[in-house]
């Protein structure tokens, strides 16, 4: 199993700081989620954690079993077991979903090790029939004119088919309809029973009744202002997150 450690964590943007020190500890099999209400920092944290040129980290650390990721390049991270679905996933013109893939995949192996064609082939299958998405897609270009939903599942598609240590989801349930929320659900706790670690980052609760987290935090002016279990996600359901300011004395 793997941990991603996060301490501490400063992350300013064009020079203004955006997180003000974030804690979080995330372990192999734990399922994370991360509410809070807009403008809060929740996708800065994501994109931090997978080192973004914009986000600068100005204080803390972020380790994946104690190697200092902060110190990896972009694709180091994903080699070493990271996985970001992005919120507003980026379309890549000439390169289709089945290369995309492919090559994501022979990244993470050894040298010399690639994975063979038809094994590769059998197991693309295999995960797009699992999530109900046309055989088409994979010889499109990647997220090249897919809708919001098959983004969101392409995404899924990629957790399924590079199988990391930790992955971090951020609004993966946002412009989904019921059915493909299911699917999508269903593909993350697929994953779950092979040891995934998990952030989920949502601005709802409604994709936590079909992912049900381990943890929840909330998160309020960059920081982690409260942890608990799913009893958590279903109170700020129920009654925003106001209580939580009172709660904590926090001034808009
Ligand atoms: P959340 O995901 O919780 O809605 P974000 O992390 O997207 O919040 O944004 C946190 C804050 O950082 C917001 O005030 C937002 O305006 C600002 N911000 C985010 N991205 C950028 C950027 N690329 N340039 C400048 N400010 C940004
Ligand atoms: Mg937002
Ligand atoms: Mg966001």
């Amino acid at each position: 199993g793997s941990v991603l450690e996060i301490k501490n964590l400063h992350v300013e943007i064009e020079g203004k700081e955006i997180l003000k020190g974030v804690d979080l500890t995330i372990k192999s099999g734990e399922f994370h989620a991360i509410m809070g209400p807009n403008g809060t920092g929740k996708s800065t944290l994501a994109s931090a954690i997978m080192g973004h040129p914009s986000y600068e980290v100005t204080e803390g650390s972020i380790t994946l079993d104690g190697e200092d990721v902060l110190e990896m390049e972009v694709d180091e991270r994903a080699r070493a077991g990271l996985f970001l679905a992005m919120q507003y996933p980026s379309e890549i013109t000439g390169v289709t979903t089945s290369d995309f893939l492919r090559s994501a995949i022979n990244a993470r192996r050894e040298e010399g090790s690639e994975i063979p064609l038809m094994k590769f082939i059998k197991e693309l299958d295999k995960d797009l029939d699992f999530l109900e998405i046309d055989q088409n897609m994979a010889t499109r270009y990647l997220n090249e004119g897919f809708s919001g939903g098959e983004k969101k599942r392409n995404e899924i598609l990629q957790l399924m088919q590079l199988k990391p240590e930790i992955a971090i989801l951020d609004e993966i349930d946002s412009g989904l309809d019921i059915d493909a929320l299911k699917v999508v659900s269903k593909g993350i706790n697929k994953m779950r029973e092979e040891n995934l670690g998990c952030l989920i980052i949502t601005h709802y609760q409604r994709l936590l009744n079909y992912i049900s987290p381990d943890f929840v935090h909330v998160m309020m002016q960059g920081r982690v202002v409260k942890s608990g279990g799913p009893e958590l996600a279903k109170r700020l359901e129920a009654e925003g997150y106001d209580w939580v300011k009172e709660e904590l004395g926090i001034e808009d």
